[in-house]
């Protein structure tokens, strides 16, 4: 019954893990984001959907599925699992800067096919397919898995090839995945399904967004949702820190438009906005169960190199061979901490969030590792945890109607009255307005210095 609860409760990630299970399952996009359709299949077996679907109660924790995989690994933190040891890594190479950080995940795929230790790698890449941006899709080259570099804030699903990769049994794979993805195919291999991937290569992760997110910022960049051809989350400038970064869209005709994050309207994370309620939910935020895992080095240290750094768990010992004398790689072992301070506010917001979303939230909800939780709680952040939910779910269905009637421009002055109104309430009225003037001008003083130049 819990995989039900998960979907009909609308903490469905879309995963496309349990297609594997039921092969009759069909996807529908709810809000921006494709998930399991409860009217494909007649009848469910709930036992096996149970224990595979991340969410769902039947399905062992992070903490007991990484107790089982790194049992020879005894160094532990509770907040970022299981670890050989914890780096930050760049590759020393001009590459790096077609990459989100370090371009770590990339390296470590392509040494993995160099050497033979996986025939092919499951990846996010550009799709093919018109009704979407990206896909996971399967590289068996080196060159191949250049096409796939970056972060695509964007939801994708296993469903259309979990199939084909499990029937192909005489490959070995390794695959990226965010941990709730991550979670999922481990929780098939205790079930004896998936065996063939070989390496789980994590990324770290904030929240997962709808696809609204891009269209948001596209349409403030000027191009339609049903205009755009291509999309970029993280363009690097050699002019700006390694968090101060840009996106670009393209449109049907081959324009391409800069926009820098944060010029854009409402582009904190801390807003939450186009995020699925799965996010909520969530208390990996490290990829506590995949064999190593990349995520930004957001530390004043790294910041400083626009190229981008990584911060690096390594729970799989195998893996650690493969950076050992390598000269074309910065790799510098950091302490956890170090990586833990580097995601602050995901904690924060994750971990303590958890605790009283589960006071506020009505109707059934995901079971968490509430004892890994307590410790980011503070009963004073209360209300903010509420509006912060109230905000996320305002966006997911304000945009969903602006999409269905183009009112696009009524939903931006919506959405600043309500960001207003949670400023208001947070205390921060004066600094909001404050960064929004300066957010507005920036550009325009900039433009007007290259004109005097
Ligand atoms: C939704 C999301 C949220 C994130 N939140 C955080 C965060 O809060 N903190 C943090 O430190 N890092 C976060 N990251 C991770 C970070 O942005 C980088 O992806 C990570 O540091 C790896 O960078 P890299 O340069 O090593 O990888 P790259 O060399 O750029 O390679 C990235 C690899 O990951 C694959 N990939 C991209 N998007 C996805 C996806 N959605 N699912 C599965 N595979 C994918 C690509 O195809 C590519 O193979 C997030 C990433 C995503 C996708
Ligand atoms: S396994 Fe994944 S796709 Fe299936 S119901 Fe659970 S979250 Fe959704
Ligand atoms: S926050 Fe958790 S549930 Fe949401 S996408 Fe990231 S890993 Fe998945």
């Amino acid at each position: 019954m819990s995989f039900r609860n998960v979907v009909q409760n609308g903490y469905c990630i879309g995963c496309g893990a349990c297609k594997l299970v039921e092969k009759e399952l069909r996807f529908k996009k709810v809000e921006g984001i494709p998930v399991v359709n409860l009217d494909s299949i007649e009848r469910e077996d709930n036992n096996r959907l149970d224990m595979i679907c991340p969410f769902s109660e039947g399905a062992a924790s992070e903490t007991e599925i990484a107790d089982e995989l790194f049992k020879d690994v005894s160094s532990y933190d509770d907040n970022i699992g299981r670890a050989v040891g914890t780096y930050a890594f760049r590759l020393d190479d001009k590459k790096v800067t077609d990459s989100s950080s370090g371009g770590g995940a990339t390296w470590i795929l392509q040494q993995l096919l160099l050497k033979g230790e996986i025939d092919k790698v499951i990846h996010v890449k550009e799709s093919k397919s018109s009704d979407r941006l990206y896909e996971f899709s399967i590289s068996e080259s080196v060159s191949s898995l250049e096409e796939g570099r970056k972060s695509k804030y964007y939801p994708v699903s296993l469903n259309e090839i979990i199939e084909a990769v499990a029937n192909d049994t005489g490959s070995n794979y390794a695959i990226t995945a965010i941990p709730c993805f991550a979670k999922a195919i481990r929780l098939l291999q205790r079930n004896g399904m998936l065996t063939n991937i070989k390496f789980v290569v994590g990324i770290f992760c904030g929240h997962y967004k709808s696809e609204y997110f891009h269209q948001f910022n596209a349409l403030q960049l000027g191009v339609k949702p049903n205009n755009i051809r291509s999309y970029d989350f993280r363009v690097k400038s050699e002019n700006f820190r390694s968090d101060d970064y840009f996106m670009s869209v393209t449109d049907l005709s081959n324009n391409t438009k800069y926009g820098r994050i944060s010029e854009l309207f409402a582009n904190s994370w801390g807003y939450g906005l186009f995020k699925p309620k799965a996010c909520e939910f969530c208390d990996d935020i490290s990829g506590e169960t995949c064999d190593i895992v990349f995520g930004d080095a957001w530390l004043p240290k790294y910041t400083s190199d626009w190229r981008g750094t990584n911060v690096v768990i390594i729970r799989n010992r195998e893996l650690l061979n493969h950076f050992e004398s390598q000269n074309d790689i910065y790799f510098e072992a950091i302490s956890p901490q170090d990586v833990i301070n580097s995601q602050l506010g995901n904690f924060r917001h994750r971990r303590g969030g958890v605790i009283a979303r589960n006071k506020f939230v009505n109707g059934w909800k995901p079971k968490k590792r509430i004892e890994l939780c307590q410790k980011h709680y503070t009963e004073d952040r209360f209300d903010l945890y509420k509006r912060r939910w109230e905000l996320s779910e305002y966006s997911q269905m304000e945009f969903t109607s602006a999409v269905g009637s183009r009112k696009y421009f009524l939903f931006f002055t919506k959405l600043f009255i309500k960001i207003l109104k949670f400023e208001h309430k947070n205390g921060d009225l004066f600094r909001f307005v404050k960064s929004e003037v300066i957010r507005v001008l920036r550009p325009v003083v900039r433009f007007l210095k290259r004109r005097h130049v």
